[in-house]
């Protein structure tokens, strides 16, 4: 029987296949995937830091473990560099493979910063556990506390300053914005994580950016675009991801910012799926499409491929979910409107005696999205509640 192939081995290629084995215990699936396969939960990563935790203590299964949970063939360290949708094969390092359905979930790649200097190779990022291993050893190997500086004040950047601080590291955070998570927070609340993060002794150099990186002896030293420089032992840049359309592009699917797929997950071609950080979701609604770089959309997606690979043609459920910002000094949960509405929504914002609460109203006064902070569950219940009317 020719196989389900599912490229990737994060979790949204590995949840598409534990919820394809769910359903049928029979049809023959293989995974091929560029790193090692073992299994770990990717959010983890930023906040590693204050509990200590090695690369190792994350990963919470190994590859074997995962072919036995999925009843899968697991092929490591190969890269799929093209696929044959006609003939319905992938060309890989190790050689071609027949497929009978495939499954995309190739993730997404940190963008890399045109930056000047002598050390601007040195600049690291944190987008798997091998980039984690990377960047702890370095850290690691420097007299406590080390210097950290961030390129990128947004959702990773934030959570990595707060959990660097929290092990006592000193940490400079740099963005071209006027305050932290501008992109995705209301004013309101990027300037209580703007006080929570200097009330953690972070610097904040904001609306600059990093024009240049030098070494400085031991240590790097980074000119601002305002003139101002600072040192550093490690910089980190967070500056965000773009979906990894490599296999996607070779093979002519159609793309966007990420991989086109339908309401069900369907790619351009025929028996071709995609889902995650690689994808361009559509929304049922209103027909927009957008990528959704977080975990409970890959998880919905995962769970209506999964069925509709089994002969059962079933949308995935994109209904709002908060982001959580893992800051634990000021912790946000988020339902972020659609972009189309921001320019003429507007944010308004309650004052409680705990918390902030922050409204999005879209053009037509419809409530379409929220931020909390600080955040708890029975808060995020009450929101979504009141999201779905
Ligand atoms: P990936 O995990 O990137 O997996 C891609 C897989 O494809 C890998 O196995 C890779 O080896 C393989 N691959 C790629 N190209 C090829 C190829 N050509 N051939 C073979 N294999 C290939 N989201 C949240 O919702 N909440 C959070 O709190 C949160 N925190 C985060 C913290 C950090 C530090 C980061 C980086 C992200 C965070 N996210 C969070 C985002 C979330 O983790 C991602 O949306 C999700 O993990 C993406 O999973 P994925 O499987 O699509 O991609």
């Amino acid at each position: 029987m020719t196989p389900i192939l599912i490229i990737g081995t994060g979790l949204a290629g590995y949840t598409v296949a534990r919820e394809f084995r769910k359903l049928d215990k029979t049809t023959p699936l293989l995974i091929i995937t560029a790193d090692n396969g073992g299994f770990y939960s990717k959010p983890m990563l930023s906040n590693a830091f204050a509990q200590n935790k090695q690369a190792a203590q994350l990963v919470t299964q190994s590859v074997e473990k995962m072919a036995e949970q999925t009843g899968a063939t697991i092929l490591t360290k190969t890269t799929v560099n093209n696929i044959d949708t006609a003939a319905k094969t992938v060309a890989t390092s190790a050689g071609n493979f027949e497929y009978d359905k495939l499954v995309i979930a190739t993730g997404a790649k940190p963008i890399r910063l045109n930056i000047a200097g002598n050390a601007a190779d040195q600049v690291l990022s944190v987008n798997d556990i091998a980039d984690y291993t990377v960047f702890r050893d370095q850290i690691a190997q420097l007299p406590h506390p080390a210097k950290v500086a961030i390129l990128g004040a947004g959702l990773i950047g934030c959570e990595f300053a707060d959990d660097l601080a929290g092990a006592g590291h000193l940490v400079t955070l740099i963005d071209p914005n006027p305050m932290p998570l501008a992109a995705l927070a209301p004013a309101a609340l990027s300037l209580g994580l703007h006080t929570a993060l200097t009330g953690r002794n972070i610097q904040l150099k904001l609306g600059t950016t990093a024009a240049s990186i030098d070494k400085n002896g031991d240590a790097l030293s980074i000119t601002l675009a305002n003139g101002d420089t600072v040192d550093s032992n490690v910089v980190l840049s967070a500056v965000g991801l773009r979906p990894d359309l490599r296999v996607a592009e070779a093979a002519k699917l159609v793309t966007d910012r990420g991989i086109l797929i339908d309401t069900t997950g369907k790619t351009s071609a025929p028996d071709v799926y995609a889902l995650g950080d690689c994808a361009q979701y559509t929304f049922s609604e209103d027909g927009s499409s957008r990528i959704l770089p977080y975990i409970a959309p890959l998880m919905s997606a995962a769970r209506a491929i999964a069925k509709t690979l089994t002969g059962i043609p079933t949308d995935i459920d994109l209904k709002p979910s908060p982001v959580i910002v893992k800051t634990p000094s000021y912790p946000l949960a988020l339902v972020s409107p659609a972009p189309h509405h921001t320019p003429t929504g507007r944010w308004e914002v309650e004052q409680r005696e705990t918390s902030t609460i922050c409204r999005f109203y879209n053009e037509q006064d419809v409530l379409s999205g929220f931020a909390i902070a600080p955040q708890d569950a029975a808060l995020r219940q009450a929101l979504l509640a009141e999201l779905a009317g």
